[in-house]
């Protein structure tokens, strides 16, 4: 019986407040003690506490009885009102009476509003019938309300609307609600006025979540379909999945197959998180929860899998996910050479984040490594901060970039690949892949120049929203950037909705900020990968001491690299410590240079010892520092501290 369960997920833009409403649904629910009660209480981990910020989706189980508020006769007069064409004599539909009298097993899936979070979103959405389209009313309709709103309207969800902060002086409540109704395409009346943090307005809207939210479909005798939509690592329990049932049930004890993995293993615990996990006796169709699979390979769990039940297997799996596309690759490696602890971290940290891809990679001052792919830098900063905590490595990333396709002269084909891009705009991975191009994620993988025919870049369509007054210093910006302007609109609440095409490789260092900059904060952005565009990219080397550090090696758009190439080169010198000898540090492309620096010697003056002295002594001593010098230049391998790439990499992000 799926009649009183309620699956949904509140999403929104960044800091719109998501999770202060979730704290008040988990108080109005009595799910979480108010004694308990902290912040955000969803935001488990210090990292998102730190920073303020939702990494991770975060599923819980509430009970709601609306009787127990004893305020029967205000739910029955309000649903009198806003509904006077739809009651019985009495003056209230028999769904009211039903509605008061029952209780309802909530399940809430909060999710994070970062662009670079996203597949924590998609994944939520999946496991769900309804969404809260939650927008701040001092911000407005953002980026990433339009980009999530898109989801939730292509996964067939339920929409409730509502504007939230209402408590705060001065915001301008009804332009906004103006704007969401309009981008909805709903009444404004249908839009809710909340405030998560005093509360305002927030029953109202859980009892309109209760109303709308259809109850999930699928039956009980079926046998078992469990979407994995996140799991986690217990070192003590192995794998833990976190499943939404759509048909069947599920027990502890139950032997189960993994459909993707072809995986079988026995049922160790059922449960849900209410908040903390609770061990319950069994999880049914339409129930989100989790399944302790005691299974200790962590590959042999994909999120995205279908649980079956081995004995009654279902016929076939679940659609499961659409497999993410990283944006930014860099090598990942462990500062302390720990090879085998950094790809244990990796496989279970990578069963917690979905989104991050991986392959072995070797390099040969920092060793073995990963190069991994991600949704852009703040994802990459918070894998190696989550690496550094969860597991106690220290990590040093390389440079991120984005991936190339190359053309080599071998391959006849460019004219074809020509014809496609002309047709289209852009050409898509698979275009490509079909002509035998090289796929390049390193800067390593790039060919000797004298091989490559044409080199293809990555593009996205990017989407700024911004109050129109900022238009003006958006747009300049935009174009300095290699962008190109394709549309704009304007929403009810004053704003602007610029379109761009602009490469991936502009976007990934900085934009958002520098966008923020010019808009004095205001506007906000979202971007999806568009196709590969012919573009001239070259390979910048950095050489210190005349040896090429692979490390350190990027591949830029022409028009950009002589400036990338003074950067790097005076970072280093200012981050290398100096040594004995002089030090040459230059940037080249191919053989031929194009920014140099001298790190000059460190001058132990050996001679102000000397009180005195006569000249001979004096001169033969200065000579022979001058040759060890030459000596340890010529011979000597400068050696640069992991600190010097680590710094480097936050100054280049
Ligand atoms: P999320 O990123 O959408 O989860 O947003 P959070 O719940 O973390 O809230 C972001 C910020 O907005 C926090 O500083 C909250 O205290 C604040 N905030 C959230 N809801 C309200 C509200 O209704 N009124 C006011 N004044 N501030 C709020
Ligand atoms: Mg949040």
């Amino acid at each position: 019986m799926t009649k009183h369960i309620r699956n949904f997920c509140i999403i929104a833009h960044i800091d719109h407040g998501k999770s202060t409403l979730a704290d008040r649904f988990l108080e109005l629910t009595k799910t979480v003690d108010k004694r308990l009660m902290k912040e955000q209480f969803l935001d488990k981990m210090d990292l998102e506490r730190e920073r303020g910020i939702t990494i991770k989706l975060a599923p819980v189980r509430m009970i709601y009885r609306p009787e127990v508020r004893n305020q029967k006769s205000e739910i029955l007069n309000k649903s009198k009102i806003q509904n006077p064409n739809n009651q019985n004599d009495l003056g209230f539909r028999a769904s009211d009476l039903e509605f008061v009298n029952s209780e309802y097993i909530l399940n809430l899936i909060d999710t994070p509003g970062h662009v670079d979070f996203s597949y924590e979103v998609s994944r939520s959405l999946a496991a769900v019938e309804g969404a809260i389209l939650l927008v701040d009313a001092t911000q407005g309709v953002q980026a990433q309300t339009i980009a999530n709103l898109t989801l939730a309207v292509a996964q067939g969800l339920t929409i409730i609307p509502a504007v939230n902060k209402i408590d705060l002086p001065h915001v301008a409540v009804e332009e906004t609600v103006r704007a969401v109704a309009q981008l909805l395409g709903c009444a404004e009346k249908d839009v809710f006025r909340v405030s998560g943090k005093t509360g305002q307005g927030v029953e109202a809207l859980l009892e309109e979540v209760v109303r709308q939210v259809p109850p999930p479909k699928g039956a009980a005798a079926q046998p078992l379909t469990a979407l994995i939509f996140d799991s986690q690592y217990d070192t003590y329990r192995g794998v833990v999945a976190h499943v939404r049932l759509m048909d069947g049930e599920v027990r502890k004890g139950d032997a189960i197959t993994l459909m993707g993995t072809g995986v079988e293993t026995e049922v160790l615990e059922t449960g849900v998180l209410s908040p903390e996990f609770t061990p319950s006796p069994m999880l049914a169709a339409g129930e989100i929860g989790y399944i302790v699979t005691g299974l200790k390979e962590v590959r042999q769990c994909r999120v995205g899998d279908t649980i079956t039940s081995a004995r009654k297997r279902a016929s076939r799996p679940l659609p499961g996910y659409r497999e993410v596309r990283p944006f930014v690759f860099a090598g990942l490696f462990s500062a302390d050479g720990e090879a085998e602890d950094l790809r244990e971290a990796i496989e279970k940290l990578q069963l917690n984040d979905a989104s991050l891809t991986y392959v072995p990679q070797r390099s040969s001052a920092l060793g073995f490594g990963f190069r991994c792919g991600f949704l852009g830098l703040l994802h990459l900063d918070i894998v190696v901060e989550r690496l550094r905590r969860e597991y106690d490595l220290e990590i040093i990333a390389t440079v991120p970039n984005v991936e190339y396709r190359v053309l080599t002269v071998q391959a006849q084909t460019h004219a074809d690949i020509y014809a496609d891009t002309r047709g289209q705009g852009y050409v898509t991975a698979e275009q490509l892949n079909a002509h035998g191009v090289l796929e390049v994620k390193t800067p390593q993988e790039f060919p000797d120049p004298s091989r490559i025919e044409k080199v293809y870049e990555p593009w996205v369509w990017v989407t700024v929203i911004t109050p129109s007054t900022y238009v003006g210093n958006i747009m300049p910006f935009v174009q300095g950037k290699r962008g190109i302007a394709r549309h704009t609109e304007y929403l009810a609440d004053g704003k602007a909705v610029l379109r761009y095409d602009l490469p991936l490789s502009s976007i990934i260092v900085n934009f958002y900020d520098n966008v923020k900059g010019v808009s004095q904060g205001y506007a906000s952005m979202d971007y999806e990968f568009a196709g590969f565009r012919e573009a001239d990219i070259k390979r910048l080397d950095i050489l210190i001491a005349g040896q090429v550090a692979p490390e350190l090696s990027v591949l830029m758009e022409k028009s950009e690299i002589e400036r990338r190439a003074r950067a790097v080169v005076e970072s280093l010198k200012e981050l290398i410590p100096r040594q004995m000898f002089a030090v040459k540090i230059q940037a080249a492309i191919g053989a031929k240079i194009i920014a140099s620096e001298t790190l000059s010697a460190m001058r132990k003056d050996v001679t102000a010892k000397l009180s005195g002295g006569d000249v001979t002594r004096r001169r033969k001593l200065l000579e022979k520092q001058k040759k060890g010098k030459k000596r340890m230049a010529l011979f000597g391998n400068v050696e640069i501290p992991p600190e010097v790439y680590r710094k480097l990499l936050q100054r280049s992000t």
